[in-house]
């Protein structure tokens, strides 16, 4: 029987859509390696590991084999009061990888919960430290940390949801969108803003939050690490946390193991999701430091607040663990050196296109920024053609393959972008039926 796209358009909400005029969504049957099919029997090669997530590729055996495993023994209990295998291996598996201060793991649902996990840790430890007026957290124009009300807050208050939800967000601190490009030079006027910020507001703010490295949803872009380093400085300095949202950044894609390796940063408070379930089922994690799982256990509340009824899914911590210990095995070091290389090479005619404002590219990521918007129901529409899945947002083209890409894949990838990109403008595109 086939889907009903005519159901699906009346009734189910897909992201950021309108049910009214929702943007197409294409039918799609099976995914295996670097391949998605769809419905007509189509294959297309997938530039976007499915938002960060399917690092391993689809269909992975590892995974599978995982899942299937765990399947037989229980899909899922409750966390409180119960523990299991799963998410023990698992924690053990986080804490051999991350930065060594952090010592404590909570298992959320999904990336924005790791972020209101994160945002809580941080007011209760203040809290624990007889600090309440330590209320406010700072963040960066131009960063996204997620959906829901608290993740919003810390999101870009302008190409973010502040408008629209005027009065109901905490009303949090912005410092400017680093300007200081990840390899060039690291610019004087970056380092004031933040000094400043902090030399003024420290008495209120219980944290900063960044997403290291690479500002993603927020336009893709790629920062200098030193800026991290002076984050780390101004927070130990200040008595201020440092939480690094790694949801999109973690487990390689940038180059780093985590995008704070770059810096040699640790952070107190770390995030993490997405590829940590390799693209399988909904999974995060926030990580703390030793002092601050016990400045917040010695407050007057001494339990962290929260406990989703989902929390630790068996079935997501089993696959999470193979999906760790495949990034542990260290192919996506190769993997993702391959995959820069080529990005840069077969993305670089893109820069002489008159639509295109700059091409960047970052380990696994590369980025072709145009001029103008684009349309994403035509560009999508023309993808498909193609033969490749791409999801460009903003004026943004960008691909972020799954780790297992093979050079061939990865060409029918840059070649779409080239096509694409040389249209100068895609903003009143004409979407042809069909799409
Ligand atoms: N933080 C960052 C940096 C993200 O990229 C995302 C997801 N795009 C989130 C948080 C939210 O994660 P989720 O969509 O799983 O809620």
């Amino acid at each position: 029987m086939s889907i009903n796209l005519d159901f699906d358009r009346q009734h189910i909400w897909h992201p950021y859509t309108s049910m009214l005029t929702p943007l197409p969504v294409y039918p799609i049957v099976r995914a295996d390696g670097c391949e998605l099919e769809l419905e007509d029997g189509r294959k297309l090669i997938d530039g976007t590991a499915s938002w960060w997530s399917a690092v391993h590729g689809y269909n992975h055996p590892r995974l599978n084999q995982a899942i299937s495993n765990q399947l037989s023994q229980m899909a899922h209990v409750m966390f409180g009061g119960i523990t299991h295998q799963p998410a023990v291996a698992l924690c053990q598996q986080l804490l051999k990888m991350v930065p060594a201060n952090l010592s404590k793991v909570f298992l959320a649902d999904s990336g924005s919960i790791a972020v209101e996990v994160a945002l809580k840790m941080a007011l209760q430890y203040w809290l624990g430290q007889q600090k309440p007026e330590k209320q406010r957290i700072l963040a960066l124009r131009k960063a996204y940390h997620g959906d829901t009300f608290a993740a919003m807050s810390v999101c870009d208050p302008v190409d973010g949801m502040h408008s629209l939800f005027q009065g109901q967000l905490a009303r949090q601190l912005f410092a400017p969108a680093p300007l200081s490009r990840f390899d060039g030079p690291f610019l004087h006027q970056d380092a004031q803003a933040l000094r400043q910020l902090f030399a003024e507001h420290h008495q209120q703010l219980a944290a900063f939050i960044v997403e290291p490295v690479l500002q993603g949803a927020g336009g893709m872009r790629f920062y200098h690490p030193e800026y991290l380093r002076l984050a780390r400085q101004l927070c130990d300095q200040y008595e201020v946390l440092l939480i690094a949202d790694e949801i999109a950044t973690g487990f390689g894609r940038t180059g780093a193991l985590f995008a704070c390796n770059h810096a040699g940063v640790s952070p107190d408070i770390l995030c993490l999701g997405k590829a940590l379930s390799g693209g399988y089922l909904t999974l995060a994690a926030t990580l703390c430091s030793d002092k601050i799982a016990s400045g917040i256990s010695s407050a007057e509340v001494p339990a962290l607040m929260h406990g989703p009824t989902y929390m630790a899914n068996a079935l997501a911590c089993a696959v999470a663990c193979a999906s760790v210990r495949l990034i542990q095995q260290g192919h996506w070091q190769q993997q993702v050196s391959a995959i820069e290389a080529q990005l840069r090479e077969e993305l670089a005619p893109c820069q002489t296109f008159a639509g295109v404002k700059e091409v960047r590219v970052l380990g696994a990521i590369g980025v072709v920024e145009m001029q103008h918007p684009l349309n994403v129901a035509a560009v999508q529409k023309r993808c498909v053609d193609l033969g490749v899945w791409v999801r460009p947002f903003g004026n943004l083209l960008y691909l972020m393959p799954p780790f297992v890409i093979n050079p061939a894949e990865l060409s029918r990838l840059t070649t779409a972008l080239c096509q694409l990109s040389q249209q100068p403008d895609w903003s009143d595109a004409a979407v042809l039926p069909g799409a």
